[in-house]
């Protein structure tokens, strides 16, 4: 079997396999995004995103990548005063400096290494000193397979009286990120992530408090023009209209499969991942107490170079997952299972591992990750 992207088991970190049914949405000819059916697929949005979000509130939806979100959280809310902590454990870690540091007058990183949650203690200590004004953090870091526990901080956070701003891309109907009990106030998510629609959108949740804190950064990504707007179920520019229309069908398929059991599936998955990796003797990046529950990091298996294993799982069998990023590429392979990735998934992709495990004579016990993935179906 060759390489086929139309029938791939696709399995890589995000963008994830998307939904025939948001598929077909796409296929649309193109609408007057300032006429009334238009105006009607956004309001639909609007009533949609607290069932992605888990609560209500300003929400906002933008024409770009998660990227493009983050930018707008941060040049909108990070303080022209004042120091800004930022938390980094990962390649998200570091855009999150980078675009900070574009808008903030001082910075502090509490970092710890790649596959390594960074340290809630370091970080409430910064918190201690009482000068942060804003504190902000990527959740589950994707390029190393962790989820950081923003719970933990979450109260020092709120006593410190400080903004707390959110990069949930890969997190957001993946883990559960409780917005309101942690005292976010600001959260951003990706489309092509847990809600499985192509990449190109970003969703952001202000609390009141963030709303209040709006102030004119970029232009483009201006989150209180994006706001005005919305209240008349429009947008300041030109929307990406495609994309809109499968952001609303993503949405409806969430509802139809409720939040909770979207996350309770994604649980499931990795899970079964992990145990089937543990099985074939693959090692987790991270600890599994702080594994990501959306993308798996695993070690290349010895005698193999990601190169090697992920192309022939690609060429020979069809698979299609994830290399390293940043300092981690060529030294770690990630798998996706977010969104729609499904139990046959894991069966396709593990049993291609097993095999080519096996050919290179490094033999596991014969259908042991297989056995792992069943036991844990439900
Ligand atoms: N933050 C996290 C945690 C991500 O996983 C990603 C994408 O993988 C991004 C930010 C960047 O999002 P995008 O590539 O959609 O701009």
């Amino acid at each position: 079997m060759t390489f086929d992207p139309e029938t791939a088991t696709f399995l890589i970190a995000g963008p994830v396999r998307i939904h025939p049914r948001i598929l077909r949405v796409m296929s649309m000819p193109s609408l007057n995004h300032r006429g009334d059916y238009f105006h009607g697929v956004v309001q639909e949005i609007k009533e949609l995103l607290p069932v992605l979000f888990g609560t209500r509130g300003a929400q906002v939806v933008l024409t770009g990548s998660g990227t493009a979100g983050l930018e707008a959280m941060y040049s909108s809310l990070v303080p022209r005063q004042g120091r800004v902590l930022v938390l980094s454990n990962g390649n998200f870690g570091e855009r999150t400096q980078e675009i900070v540091r574009r808008f903030a007058a001082e910075v502090t990183v509490v970092s710890a290494p790649w596959g390594q949650r960074w340290s809630v203690d370091a970080a409430r200590a910064e918190l201690e000193k009482g000068d942060v004004v804003a504190v902000c953090a990527v959740h589950n870091e994707t390029s190393a397979g962790v989820a950081n526990d923003l719970g933990a901080l979450a109260p020092a956070v709120r006593r410190s009286g400080a903004l707390f701003l959110v990069d949930g891309i890969s997190s957001l109907a993946g883990l559960p990120l409780p917005i309101e009990a942690w005292g976010i106030d600001a959260v951003v998510a990706g489309s092509q992530k847990g809600l499985g629609a192509p990449a190109g959108l970003s969703m952001v949740h202000l609390s009141e408090r963030a709303v209040a804190a709006l102030h004119p950064g970029s232009y483009y990504l201006d989150l209180g023009a994006h706001l005005k707007s919305l209240r008349d179920n429009d947008t300041p520019w030109t929307p990406a209209v495609p994309l809109f229309l499968a952001l609303r069908e993503a949405l409806q398929l969430l509802r139809e499969e409720g939040l909770e059991a979207r996350l309770e599936r994604t649980h499931r998955l990795a899970e079964a991942s992990r145990a089937a990796a543990e099985a074939l003797g693959l090692k987790l990046l991270p600890s599994p107490a702080q594994a990501s529950d959306t993308v798996t990091a695993l070690h290349n298996p010895e005698g193999f170079t990601d190169a090697t294993f992920r192309k022939l799982l690609e060429r020979e069998y069809n698979v299609l997952l994830q290399g390293g990023q940043g300092s981690l590429k060529g030294k770690i392979f990630r798998i996706g299972h977010m969104g729609f990735a499904d139990w046959p998934d894991l069966l396709v992709t593990f049993a291609a591992m097993e095999r080519i495990l096996t050919k290179a004579g490094r033999a596991p016990a014969r259908g042991s990750a297989l056995s792992a993935i069943v036991d844990r179906m439900p």
